[in-house]
């Protein structure tokens, strides 16, 4: 078999490091392109004695040279303290990233695939989100680095496929968890899980009643996969994500139970601009990626919590 060299950026992050792990398991030559600004090489430390494997330390907001058949973008921090810590950088990430590997895929005529988010619909006010929504999203508010910046990227996207041929595919990625998120960046699984295992009080921000749609990594890669193995006239956009809606207050309540915790809820300051309810509709995904999640909320929970009990 013919390998694939395939370039990931963000590769050593949450997602970023279990798609390489299913790129290299799939047969494939894997670059795995990071800054470590979220990400960390113990989450692909296991792959480093892979032949196969390989790991740049590099800034997509810099061009970048390689020869690569395949590019996943995936560089951008993801939660949002971390989005918010240095929002112009990453603003940056998301808009120089995708010129800079928008121009490497035209060079090298590599297919290339952006992850893109949920956070394209802001705080929506259709329900659940299709794919034709415009969104909801305030440009000047303290998610608009991300929100906007992706946007952007998408923008970027579509306008080298019309523009310059580049073969482009760009899924919207909602609310995913599962081993290897950062402990402490901030987003509502692992900081419930965390708080749960620690003892310390689970921090439900605002009322607990806004919703999230959870998928577990593992369905996010499939899709992220079929994605990119489709016919080359379908781009997407395309939702990937779990349609099963959860309030906050109901994953506090699961994960106390799930980690046999005393830990008591508290209530602490809704983020400004946090969206009250999110869910996708993935009538899209089923029909061109044949494609739906597989691994509902209670298990994908047991399997995190394993992660965290064992590396905390
Ligand atoms: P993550 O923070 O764990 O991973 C992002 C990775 O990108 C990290 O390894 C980080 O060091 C790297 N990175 C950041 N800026 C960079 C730069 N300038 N140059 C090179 N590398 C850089 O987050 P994640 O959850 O794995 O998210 C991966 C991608 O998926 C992101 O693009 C994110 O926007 C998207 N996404 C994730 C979710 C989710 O729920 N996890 C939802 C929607 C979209
Ligand atoms: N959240 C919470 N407690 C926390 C962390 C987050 O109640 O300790 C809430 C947050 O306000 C939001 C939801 O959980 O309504 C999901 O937050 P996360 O940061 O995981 O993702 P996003 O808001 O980007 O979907």
């Amino acid at each position: 078999m013919i390998k694939k060299k395939v370039l990931v950026t963000g590769g050593a992050g949450f997602v970023g490091s279990h798609l390489c792990e299913r790129l290299l398991k799939d047969g494939n030559d894997v670059v795995c392109l990071d800054n470590y600004f979220t990400g960390q090489k113990q989450n692909i430390v296991h792959l480093l004695n892979n032949p196969y494997f390989e790991l740049i330390r590099h800034d997509v907001t810099n061009p970048f040279y390689i020869e690569v058949d395949e590019i996943y973008n995936l560089a951008c921090p993801a939660s949002p303290l971390h989005y918010q810590y240095n929002p112009i950088k990453t603003m940056k990430t998301s808009v120089m990233g995708a010129i800079n590997m928008l121009g490497l895929a035209k060079r090298v005529k590599a297919k290339i695939l952006q992850a893109s988010t949920s956070e394209v619909y802001g705080d929506p006010q259709i329900h659940p989100q299709t794919e034709s929504y415009w969104g909801h999203v305030n440009p000047i508010g303290e998610r608009s680095c991300y929100d906007e910046g992706k946007r952007s990227a998408e923008t970027l996207f579509v306008n080298y496929h019309k523009q310059n041929n580049v073969r482009i595919k760009i899924i919207r990625i909602f609310n995913t968890y599962g081993p290897r998120m950062h402990p402490n960046d901030g987003r509502v699984v692992s900081n419930f899980i965390v708080q749960a295992l620690q003892g310390n009080d689970i921090t439900v921000y605002g009322d607990g009643q806004q919703t999230r749609s959870f998928q577990y990594v593992d369905d996010l890669i499939e899709g992220m996969i079929r994605m990119m193995a489709t016919p080359e006239s379908f781009t997407g956009p395309v939702n990937i994500g779990n349609p099963n809606e959860f309030t906050i207050m109901q994953l506090a309540e699961l994960v106390i139970q799930l980690t046999n915790s005393k830990s008591k809820i508290i209530r602490m300051p809704l983020p400004s601009d946090d969206p009250t309810q999110r869910q996708p509709n993935i009538d899209l995904a089923r029909k061109k990626l044949n494609w739906e999640p597989k691994i509902q909320l209670r298990e994908g929970l047991i399997q995190t919590i394993q992660y965290f009990a064992d590396t905390l």
